[in-house]
């Protein structure tokens, strides 16, 4: 199945570049009236990286992952995904988003749906897949997060891992080049957590993007290529989380260390 076929062509000026990074974010400031929420954050992911990003909750984490498919406007500043700049109003925003796979820390799966059914809509609507091939492409992703036999199930009959891990299988079903999560397990029960966590593990194993707010350490260590830590709106420090994480250069990345690890 072509994933080209299936989209509108690039606005002719806006083709992706393939030596840009996966997300490139420059100056990006965001206000909320007057309150200021993000004030100048620079970076970027490469293609297959995995970059974590940790902090005081309030310090803008998912402000800053909401900007980056535009679910929240940038006040200024530029977000790049594959090279193409998403705050321009020529973009076809449809088109660079259906890229992005993102899950959130609730699971946002549709109630009245059956798992199976949640995995084929969007692929309908937003995709024009038909029935079939979305059906195909949501078993296989159903399979891969290890809940196969469960397509018939309501979402209330799993457990929130298990909800959890059809979010995933959802946004996969879309066939992302890169997903967001946002505190992904931070609504689970401690013994639901390291499923979720397997199968991200073994998404970034794939190779796949990644940009991941996470209070998960052993996580970020273990997975991350990167670690971002912010607080107040801004980057405070970034590097190879491993090193971050042992030896924290600014005070309040330490303090906010000693607090979490
Ligand atoms: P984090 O994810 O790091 O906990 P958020 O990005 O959710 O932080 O929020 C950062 C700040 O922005 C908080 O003070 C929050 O209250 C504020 N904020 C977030 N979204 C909105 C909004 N839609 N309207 C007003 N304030 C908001
Ligand atoms: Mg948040």
């Amino acid at each position: 199945m072509s994933r080209t076929n299936t989209h509108k062509p690039l606005h002719p000026t806006q083709e992706m570049d393939p030596v840009a990074p996966a997300i490139e974010v420059r100056g990006l400031h965001k206000s909320f009236g007057d309150k200021k929420v993000l004030t100048g954050i620079d970076f970027h992911v490469d293609h297959g990286q995995v970059v974590c990003v940790i902090g005081p909750s309030g310090s803008g984490k998912s402000t800053l992952l909401r900007c980056v498919n535009r679910l929240e406007e940038p006040t200024s500043g530029q977000v790049l995904i594959e090279g193409i700049d998403i705050t321009d109003p020529e973009t076809e925003l449809d088109r660079v988003r259906s890229r992005i796979g993102m899950v959130f820390q609730g699971f946002n799966l549709f109630s009245h749906l059956d798992v199976m059914e949640n995995l084929v809509l969007a692929q309908r609507k937003v995709l024009g897949r038909s029935k079939e091939d979305a059906r195909k492409v949501a078993q296989a992703n159903l399979d891969r997060v290890g809940l196969g036999e469960r397509g018939q199930a309501m979402p209330s009959q799993l457990s929130g891992g298990q909800q959890q891990r059809v979010a995933i299988a959802r946004a996969l079903s879309m066939e992302p080049d890169m997903m967001l999560f946002d505190e992904p397990t931070s609504a689970l029960d401690p013994e639901l957590v390291g499923d979720v966590l397997g199968v991200m593990r073994e998404l970034a194993a794939e190779g796949m993007t990644m940009m991941v707010v996470t209070h998960e350490m052993g996580f970020a260590r273990e997975v991350g290529d990167k670690l971002v830590f912010m607080a107040d709106g801004v980057i405070v420090e970034e590097g190879d989380p491993a090193t971050v994480l042992a030896d924290p250069q600014h005070k309040r990345t330490k303090d906010f260390l000693s607090r979490v690890l």
